[in-house]
């Protein structure tokens, strides 16, 4: 029986190339594995699997009864609705510990860097296993776009080593200027409907029995959505009233001059302006410097819920 290897829902690039990467270096280990997705995949995505001559992993959102390998989210929120009927032999992550747990010993990579497919490299360094030139590519982008070309808080001195020694395998030079290509395809919102644009990169929590939503688009201009506000925030309030959602918050970030536009939908808005220490102003606030959704937004609204 083979095994499924899988990122989070609305899954990202770190997600998908994860799920291959994964998959192949437990294939070099004797194991029988399939890279598998659990949504769609976004533009970025399909642009880098594209250039690089990838198909994309299976579309499989039910896994009762199968062995699985999780990468990029250890939460119930972000994994199948039927994960507690699935046997986990492993987690590969890079955010706070979730809220899944197994019956029984699994392996576990989950280390506090930029990205999961900077932990998956170090793996293949662990087993001595080489890395093909077309899978170091998709890996070394997976970086890029988690630690948004270097700049977020999140990324360390490992991503960047790792980084380079993909590009060394690769054959790639200016990967800087590759990021940059992929972060410019990312910009692309036009067409999109508000919602499309709102869940395209949108994360569930739950701090006590609050339900929680925060979407980020990470851009090269913020000008490609000054026409489009009254839209985002009438959408925002829709996904809020239809999924009873306490917050729904996105965060329009600019990779070039590194900070965040927050839209905010919430009943009571002196919760966030607590949390963040600032004041909304028609339900937006720029946040200078934030780039990182789990490194700067929700341990804060934790800490905020958790003081009220
Ligand atoms: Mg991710
Ligand atoms: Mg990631
Ligand atoms: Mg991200």
């Amino acid at each position: 029986m083979a095994t499924y290897i899988f990122g989070h829902t609305t899954p990202d690039l770190d997600s998908i190339v994860g799920a291959i990467s994964l998959s192949y270096l437990k294939n070099q280990l004797g194991e029988d594995t399939i890279a598998s997705r659990q949504g769609e995949i976004n533009p970025e995505t399909e642009f880098v699997l594209n250039k690089f001559g990838f198909e994309a992993p299976v579309l499989k959102t039910s896994y009762a009864g199968e062995n699985v390998y999780l990468v990029d989210h250890s939460d119930l929120l972000q994994s199948p609705d039927d994960i507690k009927e699935a046997t986990i032999l492993g987690i590969v992550d890079h955010h706070k510990l979730g809220d899944i747990t197994t019956d029984t010993p699994l392996e576990c990579w989950i280390r506090p860097i930029g990205c999961s497919n900077t932990v998956i490299k170090e793996m293949f360094d662990y087993y001595d296993i080489e890395i093909p030139a077309d899978i170091a590519s998709i890996m070394l982008c997976a970086i890029l776009s988690d630690t948004v070309i270097f700049k977020s808080p999140t990324c360390t001195k490992i991503d960047t080593k790792v980084v380079k020694e993909l590009a060394s395998i690769a054959g790639i030079e200016d990967y800087k200027a590759l990021g940059m290509e992929m972060f410019t395809v990312k910009s692309d919102v036009a067409g999109a409907t508000a919602k499309e644009l709102i869940l395209r990169d949108f994360k569930n929590f739950e701090i006590d029995d609050k339900k929680i939503g925060v979407g980020q688009l990470e851009v090269v201009d913020l000008s490609l959505f000054d026409n489009m506000k009254d839209e985002l925030h009438k959408t925002m309030q829709e996904i809020k009233d239809s999924e009873n959602k306490e917050i729904v918050m996105l965060l329009l970030t600019d990779i070039m001059i590194e900070g965040s536009q927050i839209l905010v939908c919430c009943d009571d808005n002196t919760i966030i302006e607590k949390a963040f220490d600032i004041l909304l102003e028609n339900n937006e606030a720029w946040m200078k410097g934030v780039m990182s959704r789990k490194k700067q937004i929700t341990p804060f609204l934790e800490k905020a819920y958790r003081e009220l």
